[in-house]
């Protein structure tokens, strides 16, 4: 059901509805459509980010028009190079080449002429006022703002004054320049809203070289219409920033305009989806890093096993809308099952193993199968097969054991016959127990004639398990994740601290050889990853894996 919706609103994208209407009318004739991808360098991009990079650079692509990577580095305080680097290593493992990279601190001479033109042409102020006092002076919606005592400045003063400002004579918060425009107007964004403030922090990239920053809103505009971007895409919070958008290059008499389109942003349920609240959540230490497998950042996903081209297809089938709306996390986790169904190895991997003894397997070896022979995907023959050893000890799965079993148990219970897979019928005889009274082995007998690949027609049985050879196992470590948010009793998100998991489960040899970054299927268990940075220092240097997401769905198609 849900996934019908999802498939419609992908089928129309409106913003290419608005632009195949400029291009119908003109208004672009002698330029490519261009877009801008635009974060700011003040953390690392998150799935909702990815949702915007698609949809940017698709769109170039469909139009054969082109985008850049621009980082909004405007506001000192909150940037910095670390995220520069992974925001730029992000999107090109996404898969996405920009046209050109840009930084709007490269602009900020550029954005000062722009000011100082306001000015000149008595559209802008310098204003002494506090923030406070500017504030309360804004009026409501229902009244209209009262106008700053500094409001009818000369030219001259005010020049001089916003001059006096970038050499920094004055301190942060001593005086703003605004945008003369209307204090009356029903748009509090239009009631003389500031366009250059003073800050003494440090510029990730400008150093001190600059007292003074543009705001967002005066910023972004000039910015776009640098690059010549045809169409600036954005998210519905600045929806009521458009006229503002479009006074700016107006009133700068800017030879031609970006359009600028607002669409609905990305929300996911048991995650979140802001920086600041990520941020808090690597400081306070409750995950480990950016790209903690847990966080909805595509640094994340990726550790977690995530494909791009999953992320990329997710983002295409949600589609674009205006209207807010919250995507299951079991839609996103829909997509990477789909796309690794098909790639990636199956391997086996038993947790929280029970040792099986087969007792009438020759003690000396050199049973009747050494080896046997395991397809690598079910789905996809040509990814061919592979052998694993076989023997007289075995691990089985703890789940896959049941002393006293219930109705509808048909794996391994005292006097219960299953298909060990690629192997034999086995059956289960005696349960053998330690001092504490946990099971310690089972004694099992197999049966020659069943074994894997002959004819054994003349007898079913229900069950099949899979296990692993004991003296050639390998130890591994696998973590599990859930999600980061959880609701509460009165219905909050809350921080779940039982969000991750970790098992130490033993392995068919050639897991030991996996690859950090390498991906399989645990026959029965799920899709995981072998982790890029660790090992596990606590059982003696394990590899580590991540399960990047089960094997069922519990997604409603
Ligand atoms: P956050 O609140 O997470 O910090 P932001 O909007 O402040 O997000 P920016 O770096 O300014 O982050 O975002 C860059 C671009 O990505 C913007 O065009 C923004 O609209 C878009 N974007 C950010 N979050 C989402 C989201 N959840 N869904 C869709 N687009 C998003
Ligand atoms: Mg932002």
């Amino acid at each position: 059901m849900k996934d019908d919706i999802v498939t419609k609103e992908h089928e129309t994208n409106f913003i290419h509805d608005f632009i195949d209407e400029d291009i119908s009318a003109g208004r672009y004739p002698d330029r490519p459509i261009y877009t801008r991808f635009p974060p700011e360098p003040n953390g690392y991009l998150h799935i909702g980010h990815a949702k915007a990079i698609c949809l940017n650079f698709t769109t170039a692509e469909k139009y054969g028009g082109k985008c850049n990577l621009r980082f909004d580095d405007t506001n000192p305080a909150r940037e910095d190079t670390e995220y520069v680097e992974a925001i730029e290593k992000d999107v090109r493992w996404l898969g996405f080449k920009w046209d050109e990279l840009r930084f709007a601190s490269d602009y900020f001479d550029e954005m000062y002429e722009c000011a100082v033109r306001l000015i000149r042409a008595g559209k802008a102020y310098v204003d002494d006022q506090s923030a406070e006092e500017i504030r309360r002076a804004r009026g409501t919606l229902t009244e209209p703002g009262r106008e700053s005592p500094f409001r009818s400045r000369g030219k001259e003063e005010n020049l001089l004054l916003f001059e006096e400002m970038k050499q920094g004579i004055y301190a942060d918060g001593d005086k703003v320049l605004r945008a003369k425009i209307d204090m009356a107007s029903p748009n509090m964004n239009l009631r003389d809203p500031v366009i250059y403030r003073i800050s003494s922090g440090e510029h990730h990239s400008s150093g001190d070289a600059w007292r003074i920053y543009p705001m967002y809103d005066f910023a972004h505009p000039i910015e776009d219409a640098i690059e010549g971007v045809t169409h600036s895409l954005c998210t519905m919070e600045f929806e009521d920033h458009r006229p503002l958008y479009d006074w700016v290059l107006e009133s700068l008499e800017w030879p031609f305009a970006p359009r600028q389109i607002e669409f609905a942003r990305l929300n996911l349920t048991r995650t979140v989806m802001s920086k600041r609240y990520l941020k808090e959540l690597v400081d306070d230490g409750f995950v480990d890093g950016w790209d903690d497998p847990r966080m909805p950042t595509l640094a994340g996903l990726k550790r977690r096993g995530y494909t791009p081209s999953a992320i990329r297809e997710f983002c295409e089938r949600i589609g674009v809308a205006k209207a807010n709306s919250i995507v299951e996390m079991e839609y996103l986790e829909y997509f990477v099952r789909e796309d690794l169904k098909a790639k990636v190895e199956s391997r086996n991997v038993v947790f929280d193993p029970i040792k099986v003894v087969i007792t009438n397997w020759p003690e000396d070896g050199g049973g009747e199968l050494e080896d046997a022979e395991m397809e690598n995907n079910r789905e996809v023959p040509e990814l061919g097969a592979r052998t694993v050893p076989f023997g007289r000890e075995l691990w089985i799965d703890g789940a896959d054991f049941m002393e006293n079993p219930s109705k509808k148990y048909f794996r391994l219970y005292p006097g219960n016959e299953v298909r060990f897979k690629g192997a034999y019928f086995i059956t289960c005889g005696e349960v053998v127990k330690d001092a504490d009274g946990r099971v310690a082995e089972l004694r099992c007998t197999y049966d020659p004639a069943t074994k894997s690949g002959t004819a054994f027609e003349s007898r079913k049985v229900k069950g099949t398990i899979h296990w692993v050879e004991a003296s050639t196992a390998v130890k591994i470590t696998v973590r599990e994740y859930g999600y980061l948010m959880r609701e509460n009793e009165e219905g909050e998100n809350e921080r779940d601290p039982d969000s991750v998991r970790e098992y130490r489960c033993v392995a068919e040899p050639s897991l030991a050889n996996a690859r950090p970054g390498e991906r399989f299927q645990f026959f029965r268990h799920g899709y995981y990853i072998a982790d890029e940075k660790l090992t596990d220092p606590d059982s003696g240097g394990d590899k580590v894996f991540n399960r990047t997401v089960g094997l069922k769905s519990s997604w409603k198609g």
